[in-house]
């Protein structure tokens, strides 16, 4: 705990920490000690570990990335974090993100960019370490923790996983809780272990994961032993390759490094097979009305009135204007984008053509990998992101739909409710990391874990 605090304080230029909690950390640090000595010690005991911003965490700044939620102090811990603590994991602070998780490269958060460690040869052009848990991603590839919570919505834990060079899953939905994380879009957000292997993956997402009374999403299932699954055995498994993911304009490196990952799953023994998802096509279009639509409706609560931040009023303004002046005040253009769109597709007139189209088009596309499954595949192989980690600044003038398309290989997974994991598999010409994404039969994470490992 004291070599990652100073680690973080040595780091500062990766603004990955945005709120730290060294007396807390310190604290935790000597409790975690304490149960070692007795002998009692339980899975992720004394281990550092940093919590995006998303997760409200008990009396420590949870702001979300956002200027809205300055100054509020949870009175209560997610229950995800509270799984860890339990588990003995020692919290170090705050990890910087995308405003309300949206985005792909941490460039809306209030905190200002965080940084990739990684860098083009010998450019010194900062790069993004990918969004939305860019913060996560950074401080586990910068060693400034051991590993980190993200949350992905539509590709926030893999993507920046695949930009860092670390490993990343989203887990099946209801797997982890999401009470007491900030809610973006409720049908698709998970939370999930940011880590350097498979391995701490596996270990960790046993202590998150579980059922919980307190969100009514979560699943009454058992949590396997994920760690004893590793077993590196995938012989016989059926891996399969969608055509549709093969996308037009496919930078050479993503084509060779998938098909190297095809290569190693064959020589581990697996089958590879072709497969079709048809409605891959219209997944993004898709996610990018039900996920603004969502977003919508649970940012309506951030009025001025009940947390953080609220606007300077005037003398004769009313409650219409506070809520305006707050909202003017306290959103970012991004997260305005989301609320306008979202606002729109759910308005009456419109409902039907947008919103419940897309949520016809969501049931396709879940139906298409149930096909697949039933069919007998274990597990699907795509790359993780259409490109290794672009240059701060490089994407945010362009149209915003140019940075949507990064989430073109990961939003048909949230969409499904499906598991999902990102694994480092190689590096492009300019030495930086590339991913690769497995994705799993609803509730079989032991499964992806173990394919996973395979491709280490
Ligand atoms: N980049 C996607 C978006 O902006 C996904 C974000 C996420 O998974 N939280 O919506």
């Amino acid at each position: 705990t004291e070599a990652c605090l100073g680690a973080i304080d040595a780091a500062g230029a990766l603004n990955a920490f945005v709120h730290k909690t060294p007396e807390l950390a310190m604290e935790r640090a000597a409790a975690a000690d304490a149960r070692i000595a007795r002998g009692d010690a339980p899975a992720m005991c004394g281990l550092p570990i940093g919590i995006k911003d998303l997760f409200c965490t008990k009396g420590v700044a949870s702001q979300a990335g956002s200027r809205i939620l300055q100054g509020f102090l949870p009175e209560y811990e997610s229950t995800v974090s509270q799984k860890l603590a339990d588990a003995g994991a020692v919290m170090l602070g705050k990890l910087n993100m995308d405003e309300f998780a949206m985005g792909s490269s941490n460039e809306t958060s209030v905190y200002g960019d965080a940084v990739n460690p990684w860098r083009r040869g010998n450019e010194t052009t900062p790069l993004t370490p990918g969004g939305s848990s860019g913060g996560s991603a950074a401080a586990v590839a910068g060693d400034l923790c051991l590993a980190a919570t993200g949350t992905d919505t539509g590709g926030s834990i893999r993507q920046p996983a695949a930009f860092t060079g670390t490993v990343g899953i989203k887990p099946t939905y209801g797997r982890c809780s999401r009470w007491g994380i900030v809610a973006f879009a409720s049908s698709l957000d998970q939370a999930g272990p940011m880590t350097k292997t498979v391995r701490d993956a596996a270990i960790m997402l046993g202590a998150m994961a579980g059922h919980d009374p307190k969100d009514s999403t979560s699943a009454d299932l058992a949590v396997p032993d994920f760690e004893a699954a590793l077993s590196g055995d995938i012989k016989g498994k059926k891996i399969g390759i969608p055509k549709e993911y093969r996308m037009e304009g496919m930078p050479q490196e993503i084509e060779t490094l998938w098909s190297d990952g095809i290569a190693m799953m064959k020589d581990a023994g697996a089958e590879i097979v072709d497969i079709s998802l048809p409605h891959t096509k219209y997944a993004l279009p898709a996610y990018y009305v039900i996920a603004p639509a969502e977003a919508s409706s649970n940012l309506a609560r951030y009025d001025g009135v009940r947390y953080g931040h609220r606007a300077k009023l005037e003398q004769g303004d009313g409650i219409t204007e506070m809520y305006e002046k707050t909202r003017a005040e306290g959103f970012g253009p991004e997260v305005q984008r989301r609320v306008m769109i979202g606002t729109y597709v759910l308005s009456a007139g419109f409902y039907d053509a947008y919103y419940n189209r897309a949520r016809r088009v969501r049931t396709l596309i879940k139906r298409d990998f149930e096909t697949v499954f039933d069919q007998g595949i274990d597990a699907i192989l795509t790359p993780a992101t259409p490109s290794a980690a672009f240059g701060l600044g490089e994407m945010t003038d362009a149209d915003p739909v140019a940075m949507y398309l990064n989430d073109v290989f990961t939003v048909t997974v949230n969409l499904a409710g499906l598991p999902g994991i990102a694994v480092p598999t190689g590096l492009d010409k300019q030495g930086l990391p590339l991913g690769l994404q497995l994705i799993g039969r609803p509730w079989g994470e032991a499964d992806l874990l173990c394919a996973a490992h395979a491709l280490e």
